[in-house]
């Protein structure tokens, strides 16, 4: 028996299928440039994988074809629909609703639909690709895993914004946080290579990718997170700008003439790295143009690592303290420069970076100095691991 894993994005689809015993994955892919001319299905594990250009006009077409691909005569790997136990979806979006993941019914699907105004390039596709799996897999229950649903612990105190009162009540503003299934599953690794119960450590959980968010995890619990109404708030990003002052935004609307559109442009995909540094949104390649002099690479990379280490301080004084700080994600996993750079200076304080270890690639692992009194490591996230996890527990 298996279980399918669907990540919705705005024009793509990802899945996996994973066997729920053994829980590996026996097939994956990605349908890419949903509603364009050009859509097409990658799909298949590393040396076998394939591209399949094919039309596809929405999610429920990418549904159809993923479907398809894992019932292939020749490639396929399952022999029948009823081969798929459940589905588990991710769901950008659950609102104030949802805490946790749950089985999808109807009231469910209306919440999540109640949700669109909050994501409305992400909770539509989502809700397509979930219409879909109920008329073509009817026998398969369904879940919703939420990436705002970790975040639900937050106090009041972090997750309101200081705008009038009304605004909360009338329109939800307020901090919802995202990502949180990979924090929730790095934040639960941690535990478990510390050998303690998650129920007595404060982490700082930092998932650096391409959308970079920051969490405290206070005894498995968020407590604070740095990306907040949308993801565009908090650390810097590959494009993204991050936290800035409010009125930037309302001076270039009135100084440049700018529409509320290409304000949300130049936020979301002219800054972060790519605006200060001119040469792209990857840090790989902001990496090799700093370390060959590039002036303001090198600028980029610095208050890229200033900006992660803004909000590790936050947190520790938000938890009284911090036990283990976790790094992972694109940029987490792999760049030592940038943990390098957010731990410069901060031995006074018992934090630190074993050099040797930050250098060295590999999979999970403590990257931390031997006398240092906050561990800091390095765990791969896994979402989708996450989500057939929850799945089980829901499912069985
Ligand atoms: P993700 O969103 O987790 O897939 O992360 C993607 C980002 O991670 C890319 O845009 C790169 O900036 C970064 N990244 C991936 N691999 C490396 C690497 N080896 N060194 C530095 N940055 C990397």
């Amino acid at each position: 028996m298996f279980i399918l894993v669907i990540n919705a994005g705005s024009s793509s689809l990802k899945y996996q299928l994973v066997d729920r015993d053994t829980q590996e994955v026996v097939d994956k892919g990605l349908c890419e440039k949903i509603g364009l001319e050009d859509s097409f299905l990658k799909h298949g594990l590393d040396d076998n994988e394939v591209v399949v250009t094919l039309p596809l006009k929405d999610h429920y077409d990418a549904i159809q074809a993923v479907l398809d691909g894992l019932l292939d005569p020749e490639r396929g790997v399952i022999a029948s629909l009823e081969e798929i136990g459940a589905v588990g979806h991710r769901v950008v979006h659950g609102g104030e609703y949802f805490n946790e993941s749950v089985i999808i019914n109807d009231e469910v699907i209306a919440r999540i639909r109640e949700c669109i105004p909050l994501a409305p390039l992400h909770n539509p596709p989502s809700l397509t690709g979930i219409e879909a799996c109920t008329k073509l897999i009817p026998a398969s229950p369904q879940v919703a895993v939420f990436d705002t649903a970790f975040h639900q612990t937050l106090p009041p105190k972090a997750y309101m914004y200081p705008l009038p009162y009304d605004l909360y009540e009338e329109q939800h503003i307020r901090k919802y946080g995202f990502h949180g299934t990979s924090h929730r599953y790095v934040a639960q690794r941690t535990a478990a290579i510390l050998e303690r119960p998650l129920a007595e450590l404060k982490i700082i959980t930092c998932h650096l990718g391409n959308g970079c968010s920051i969490s405290a995890v206070d005894k498995g619990h968020s407590v604070d997170t740095s990306m907040g109404f949308t993801p565009l708030d908090g650390v810097m990003m590959g494009t993204r700008c991050g936290t800035i002052d409010p009125a930037i935004v309302i001076y270039l609307i009135k100084a440049l003439g700018l529409t509320p559109d290409e304000a949300e442009d130049l936020m979301n995909r002219q800054s972060g790295l790519l605006g200060i540094s001119g040469v792209s949104n990857d840090l790989r390649d902001i990496r090799a143009a700093a370390e060959s002099g590039h002036e303001r690479a090198l600028l980029a990379y610095e208050m890229y690592a200033n900006s992660v280490k803004r909000f590790i301080g936050q947190y520790v004084f938000a938890m009284a303290g911090v036990d283990a700080i976790v790094f992972t994600a694109g940029v987490g996993e792999n760049d030592d420069r940038t943990r390098r750079q957010v731990f410069e200076g901060l031995e006074p304080l018992g934090i630190l970076l074993d050099e040797e270890k930050n250098r060295k690639r590999g999979g999970e692992r403590f990257i931390s100095a031997e006398d240092s009194r906050v561990k800091i490591l390095v765990v791969p996230t896994n979402e989708e691991l996450m989500i057939v996890q929850d799945v089980l527990e829901l499912i069985g």
